[in-house]
């Protein structure tokens, strides 16, 4: 049953991959099959049991259903959208890492992920049948090039989802990594508590807990139905072992692009003890484009989110400049100058002030700074 308690489980206990389960399982209609065989050719596709119990069968625009089950618009590229939308390869100096900003590297271990998301801004990278693993030459000159830049204060473990490898192969890698003096935080980012919650086992949680470095996870999940109760569970044995978590999301149409959803997306998060951290514009991936929202809906809900809802709730709106520039907050902004005769300026000379927007959308001038 879901969260709701609305459906009752009807869905096979394996994930599926092929499109022509999902026609039999009625998650696509059968006219579709053609495109969504070319579809997964291309991309790849599995839906886990966890998140096909989430799936609205009668609701042809679900919202679980809208992040994982292919569309044949996905075929279609609009100018603008690349293979590598964020940039990674120009800041890859050997296989596995991206050092694109001073303190961090990104550490892709592995490029399968549990399921496949369709707007997915790796989606041209990962899947079976991808470069799927590093090897031990590639993993040990990785572990090299984090060793020999003392720079590097975070490793940030994603892929792919790192979680997918075993709990004994996960204790190596973090040790591997605590043993490096300069490193101070593991950040692993993941998918699996909400689409495969029963992989978080205590085994797994033991293996991410490291003397040496502090460790933080990262949850990726984009609708509060995706919280479910196995799922908070899985959340609980992290924070409870002592593990920080954080969330990522993507702002995503049909799917989280209105208050309502985007809220009850950022409270559920806050109730399992995640900090929200990042709300991600869409990135320009091929064929993602009937998900992606314009960046003017997203500064809105943002001024939405902020004047209505817990200040724990609030993440920062971010988009990743394609070409591998970083990323950069772009949410709306409060606080503009103002070079005027300040009515307080005894001398009535220019004076700059700020112009400050309140959540209600109200302006206030701030006095001028002496
Ligand atoms: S889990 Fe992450 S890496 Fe895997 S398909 Fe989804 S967004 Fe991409």
């Amino acid at each position: 049953m879901n969260i709701s308690g609305r459906m009752t489980k009807t869905h096979p206990l394996r994930t599926l991959r092929e499109p022509a389960e999902l026609v039999a399982e009625r998650l696509a209609p059968a006219e579709a099959l053609p495109a969504l065989e070319r579809v997964a050719a291309r991309y790849a596709v599995a839906v886990t049991p966890a998140l096909l119990d989430l799936i609205d069968r009668a609701d042809p625009d679900d919202p679980i259903a809208r992040q994982f089950i292919p569309s044949a618009a996905e075929l279609a590229s609009q100018p603008g959208e690349n293979a590598d939308p964020i940039g990674d390869h120009p800041h890859s100096p050997v296989p596995g890492i991206v050092h694109r900003y001073p303190d961090r590297v990104l550490f892709k271990l592995v490029h399968v992920c549990a399921v496949y998301c369709r707007f997915c801004f790796r989606r041209e990278m990962v899947g079976p049948g991808k470069d799927n693993a590093l090897s031990d030459a590639a993993y040990r000159a990785a572990i090299d090039y984090i060793r020999s830049h003392g720079e590097i204060w975070e490793v940030i473990l994603t892929g792919g989802d790192p979680l997918m490898l075993a709990p004994r192969r996960m204790r190596e890698i973090m040790a591997d990594l605590a043993a490096i003096d300069h490193v101070k935080v593991i950040r692993l980012h993941t998918r699996l508590p909400v689409a495969d919650p029963a992989r978080i086992s205590d085994e797994m949680v033991a293996a991410l807990k490291v003397d040496g470095a502090t460790t933080w996870v990262a949850l990726h999940a984009n609708h509060a139905r995706e919280l479910t109760g196995p799922a908070r569970q899985a959340c609980a044995r992290l924070v409870d072992a002592g593990i920080p978590m954080v969330s990522q999301s993507v702002l995503l149409r049909g799917v989280n692009d209105n208050f309502a959803a985007l809220s009850d997306l950022m409270r559920a998060f806050v109730e399992c003890r995640i900090k929200p951290y990042y709300l991600h514009h869409g990135d320009l991936a091929p064929g993602t484009a009937h998900l992606r929202t314009t960046l003017a809906e997203g500064q809105d809900l943002m001024r939405q989110l902020r004047g209505r809802v817990s200040g724990l709730c609030q993440p920062d709106y971010v988009i990743d400049i394609p070409g591998g520039a970083g990323k950069s907050p772009v949410g709306p902004n409060y606080v503009s100058e103002s070079r005027d005769i300040a009515a307080d300026a005894g001398d009535a000379e220019l004076k700059t002030r700020y112009r400050i927007v309140d959540y209600c959308g109200d302006v206030h001038l701030y006095p001028p700074e002496t």
